[in-house]
């Protein structure tokens, strides 16, 4: 009986701390308090509604978000133990691609990424395209860890999700 298994990761406030990114950029774009913003966050309320709202250009707060972004360290060092067993490790966000690749940049020397699958070629909630990812790396069971409890609970018989 062979027991393969993949390691198959969120991106965003799992890999990378985004919230705190985007609360201290609308923050010190805004004055806005950064705890105040960062509930708002919280809620998944529209980061351009946000933006908006506070009175500050959208894409000024992308920028800034980026040159905050910072690497979730904890994590990155637990998952650098599957590259260094051999398990191969691949990104699955709801993110866009856009997104996806940029925020890689600050990890892509950190940790050794087999693919990257964002919300134009992954859905969370579709099997199929679980089924696909099992197929393609004929493993048993895929580890699949994520920050959100709603939307990183996978619902598959072959995915174990672990909400950190
Ligand atoms: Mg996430």
């Amino acid at each position: 009986m062979s027991n393969k298994i993949l390691v198959a990761t969120d991106l965003h406030n799992t890999l990378v701390k985004s919230n705190d990114a985007w609360a201290a950029a609308y923050s010190k774009l805004s004055g806005t308090d950064e705890n105040a913003v960062l509930d708002r966050l919280l809620t998944k309320e529209s980061r351009r509604m946000i933006a908006e709202d506070l009175g500050v250009s959208y894409d000024d707060v992308y920028n800034e978000y980026r040159k905050l972004l910072k690497p979730n360290d904890r994590m990155i060092e637990f998952l650098r133990y599957f590259n260094y067993i051999g398990i191969p490790i691949v990104i699955i966000s709801s993110a866009s691609k856009f997104r996806v690749d940029n925020d890689l940049e600050l990890i892509k020397n950190s940790l050794q990424i087999d693919s990257a699958y964002s919300k134009e070629t992954f859905s969370k909630t579709e099997k199929k395209d679980w089924d696909r990812l099992i197929t393609q790396y004929n493993c048993d069971h895929v580890l699949y860890f994520g920050n959100d409890k709603d939307e990183d609970n996978i619902i598959h018989d072959k995915v174990v999700s672990i909400i950190i």
